[in-house]
């Protein structure tokens, strides 16, 4: 079992975030009512002519630099024809012989490159919905709504890598605003080629799978794909060439088309579109206008911010979370502001109790907890207290400063009143406090746990650790 090599290749849509559709003026945006963005052109009428959108080009052209691709001086568009009724010209306007980009890829964690075959541009279809009953629906607003497409070799190995590939690839178009990538959205779609064959031997037949709506789901696929092919040839059997569906509800994947079925699409350059031309002014420009990606990013917070690789990592898991850390740095330190983004805020988001499962979804700001985590660093709030605050300020919103007054909760530092909170631990646990008074000042520590319980978290823990020790010695002198 153990020789059985796993051999992946992924292609992956992303929806560009332009205002407009490929080639015609209809809005590229997702929820309108059905059919309420098309026009002559995205409907395919008799006559209407496509142009193309250049913001569009401007986004593809950002996306291989991101990636490191190389981009073509010259590219083409072609019609790939096939029937169907989310498609009303009869054919897909795409890029077949002439990619506008070619190269590139992504290194993972462990050092391997994953290297892009091309990354090509061309129009979404439609959408046919077909769950009600014996009738179908057609949607045009996706039709001409503009993709590019990203092919990679077949370098990926396992599962873990593809989930890899796909996380790092998504991160860079979100940082270069190339794409929202949200998958409930269908803005990014992906479908996996998967075959296996044994060590030193050509490699085995390829099966691409489809219906993937998650990176879960295409984990998932592969799991179960795997073992498939390897039963079939160690039965004496072989895979066919053929794509299968995965059904996330009974976790396997089903036979939808075999090659005999494939579609021949008749590929021809499209007469109603120029070549596409791209200067090395363009490229520049596109350069200069590319924003910090994730791995910049991520030495940055380790260079200059002296963060760790784990917490710098964890910072740039998403734009959104690094914007929010780094609008927090502009009222807290560096190192306390990533521990409680890491560790509170973030794991907040899939406590099912809490509205919303992205930051952009909860009611608190960088400014707010900026103020809290300035209240930690003064000592007016100990981090139990903040802590609780937090919650409030997560779930509910509302300022720092008031929440502490409303909940009670400002830092004690009023000597009398933790002088009486400790002459109450110590007298319950005198034994700790001759373990002190011997020379084991860490002994302490069991103490102003106790204290701070007493004090219903009120007390400050600094404060409290000095009185204690300042008790100890006075009764033991
Ligand atoms: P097709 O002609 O069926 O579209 P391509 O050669 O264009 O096939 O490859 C499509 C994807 O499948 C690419 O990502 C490629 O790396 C991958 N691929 C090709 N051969 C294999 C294989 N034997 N096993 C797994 N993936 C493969
Ligand atoms: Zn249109
Ligand atoms: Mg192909």
């Amino acid at each position: 079992m153990s020789d059985w090599k796993t051999v992946i290749g992924l292609e992956v849509h992303c929806q560009l975030a332009t205002r407009t559709k490929l080639f015609c003026g209809c809005p590229n945006e997702f929820g309108a009512a059905p059919n309420a963005n098309t026009c002559p052109v995205c409907t395919g009428q008799p006559g209407a002519l496509p142009v193309l959108n250049g913001r569009a080009l401007e986004l593809a052209v950002r996306a291989g630099l991101a990636l490191g691709a190389e981009l073509a001086p010259r590219s083409s568009f072609a019609r790939k024809n096939y029937f169907y009724c989310d498609l009303p010209k009869g054919y897909q306007i795409s890029q077949y012989e002439q990619p506008y980009c070619t190269g590139g890829g992504i290194v993972l964690a462990s050092g391997k490159k994953i290297r892009l075959e091309r990354i090509h541009m061309e129009e979404d279809a439609g959408k046919a919905i077909h769950d009600r009953g014996d009738t179908t629906l057609v949607d045009l607003n996706r039709a001409g709504i503009p993709l590019i497409e990203s092919v990679t070799e077949a370098d990926l190995s396992s599962a873990e890598e593809a989930h890899e590939y796909l996380t790092a690839l998504k991160e860079i178009f979100q940082y270069a605003g190339v794409s929202d990538c949200d998958m409930e959205k269908g803005s990014l779609r992906c479908d996996v080629n998967v075959s296996v064959h044994r060590e030193g031997t050509p490699w085995g037949t390829k099966v691409e799978l489809k219906n993937l709506n998650s990176f879960r789901h295409v984990v998932e696929s592969i799991e179960h794909e795997v073992p498939r092919q390897i039963a079939l040839y160690e039965s004496g059997a072989a895979p066919v060439q053929e794509t299968r569906l995965y059904d996330p509800d009974r976790k396997l994947t089903r036979s939808m088309r075999s090659k005999e079925d494939a579609h021949d699409y008749r590929y021809f350059p499209d007469p109603d579109l120029p070549p596409v031309l791209v200067e090395s002014r363009d490229i520049e420009r596109a350069r200069a206008g590319l924003p910090e990606l994730p791995a910049q990013r991520r030495l940055r917070y380790g260079q200059e911010l002296g963060l760790s690789e784990y917490d710098a990592g964890v910072l740039t898991s998403s734009r959104e979370v690094a914007d929010f850390f780094e609008a927090t740095l502009q009222h807290a330190e560096p190192k306390l502001a990533a521990n409680w983004i890491g560790n509170e805020v973030l794991r907040a988001l899939s406590d099912p109790d809490v509205p919303g499962e992205r930051l952009e979804e909860l009611p608190l700001t960088p400014e707010g907890l900026g103020e809290l985590l300035g209240l930690v660093a003064h000592g007016t709030l100990s981090a139990g207290a903040a802590k609780k605050v937090l919650r409030v300020m997560i779930v509910k919103g509302g300022d720092a400063a008031s929440l502490v007054d409303e909940l009670g909760l400002k830092q004690v530092s009023d000597t009398a009143r933790i002088e009486a909170w400790c002459r109450e631990v110590l007298a319950a646990k005198a034994e700790v406090a001759e373990q002190v008074a011997a020379g084991n000042e860490k002994a302490v520590g069991a103490l102003v746990g106790p204290v701070m319980q007493a004090s219903k978290g009120k007390a400050n823990p600094k404060l409290v650790r000095e009185t204690l020790l300042a008790l100890i010695r006075a009764t033991s002198t």
